[in-house]
């Protein structure tokens, strides 16, 4: 299997896949159209049935079961695009057999080198094969090396039909990065009763709980008199700006916060004494405090409405995706499958909420609950991205795994 994943592997990640969030279409860059349309041709020659491709990029494909047992339909799900925050261009992983445990050079000519003392966790990988980059891009293991292991752990069932399964679907979309994973992801044709996004960082990640999200976008308008005879007249938006902002509580920030603490963050502060606007993000696991973060925003704007005038301050407020949590909660044997799967190969499950937000947050509010599961990688969206072949073979049996309880227990 091993070699399997390696070639998968770097072949994927030679395609520039980067997603554009300024790109209007779908998927966003041309490369995401190479990927898929290369999936669909691998996927109808490993012998998937029901190979397709839709008007937006999204491939699809069934694995038929082979058990007359009545087992419910599970889905896997990784997405083909990289992040925007690099690179993804010319792509040249390394490969570094037998990891010593200690630095690695990237790149002799740049100096880049990938030390256990700004990676600690690097010792852990001693005797295993890495995958890294060469030191100028990002690696895209985030998230081709999802749909390297779906991909394998499909060709494998195939070739062993000894290992009795339910239907089994699999989707490769488009455009995770920037947000619009879910957005034409069509949950109908898909036609699972839930699914899992193999999108996760190292060894045995399950994840089930993610933020409630919600973006405040709030502009002011203040009034811009000449200096010299501004006395009772000049109205200075930023100072406006910057008392508003000392309302919310200083320590509720992404730089003071973990686990399941909430935040305001300020994302964006553009302003001169006529106009100035301010970006943040909401961020919660729950519910209750959600809205009790948004209904202070819209107090404190409201109190500022009243000072300075409603025309003058204006707050557009938006959710932007909930704690899938709440949608899977109900159907909990599903992360208990993930997480006996794991027990079950001798991985040890590390089940922490998301500080984020993935597909699966939108996806299990369209109805298909989708929980996440590791892939292995590390260092997402730079370059010092890597991944562990070990793990990926481990990625690999646990989405086999999963299929084969699924259909033991139904
Ligand atoms: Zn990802």
């Amino acid at each position: 299997m091993k070699n399997e994943l390696i070639e998968r592997f770097t072949s994927y990640v030679k395609v520039d896949t980067q997603s554009n969030e300024n790109s209007e279409t779908c998927p966003s860059t041309e490369g995401q159209w190479t990927l898929a349309r290369m999936l669909v041709k691998e996927l109808q020659s490993i012998g998937m049935q029901e190979v397709t491709i839709d008007e937006n990029g999204y491939v699809m494909a069934t694995l038929p079961p082979n058990t007359q047992k009545e087992v419910p339909t599970i889905g896997f799900l990784a997405h083909v695009d990289t992040a925007t925050d690099f690179t993804g261009k010319n792509v040249n992983p390394q490969i570094v057999e037998n990891y010593d445990g200690n630095e690695i050079v990237l790149n002799e000519a740049l100096k880049v080198v990938m030390s256990p003392k700004d990676f600690p966790s690097l010792p852990e990988y001693k005797g295993h094969t890495l995958i890294t980059t060469d030191g100028t891009t990002l690696l895209g293991a985030d998230n081709k090396a999802g749909i390297t292991e779906i991909m394998t752990a499909m060709a494998y069932l195939i070739k062993h039909p000894e290992i009795k399964h339910g239907k089994v679907r699999v989707a490769f979309t488009p455009d995770e990065e920037i947000g619009r994973g879910p957005h034409k992801f069509d949950v109908a044709a898909f036609n699972a009763k839930y699914a899992y996004t193999v999108d996760g960082g190292p060894l045995g990640e399950l994840e089930y709980e993610s933020f409630n999200a919600a973006g405040a976008k709030i502009t002011i308008k203040g009034n811009n008199i000449h200096p010299g005879s501004a006395k009772d007249k000049m109205v200075n938006s930023m100072k406006i700006a910057m008392n508003l902002h000392s309302k919310l509580p200083i320590q509720e920030a992404p730089e003071h916060t973990e686990g399941y603490e909430g935040f305001f963050h300020l994302l964006q502060f553009n302003g001169d004494v006529e106009l100035t606007k301010l970006h943040y993000i909401i961020r919660d696991h729950d519910m209750e405090n959600f809205k009790a973060r948004k209904a202070l925003i819209e107090n404190i704007v409201s109190e500022f409405k009243a000072k300075y005038g409603s025309d003058n301050i204006n707050l557009e407020l938006n959710d932007q995706y909930y704690n899938m949590g709440e949608k899977i909660k109900p159907v909990m044997e599903i992360v208990d499958i993930a997480h006996e799967a794991m027990v079950s190969l001798d991985i040890k499950p590390i089940v922490k909420p998301i500080r984020g937000g993935t597909d699966g947050s939108q996806l299990s509010y369209m109805g298909l609950p989708t929980p996440n599961i590791f892939t292995g990688g590390e260092n997402f969206h730079g370059k010092f991205e890597f991944i562990s072949v070990d793990n990926m073979i481990k990625a690999t049996n646990t989405v086999i795994e999963i299929i084969k309880l699924t259909e033991q227990k139904a």
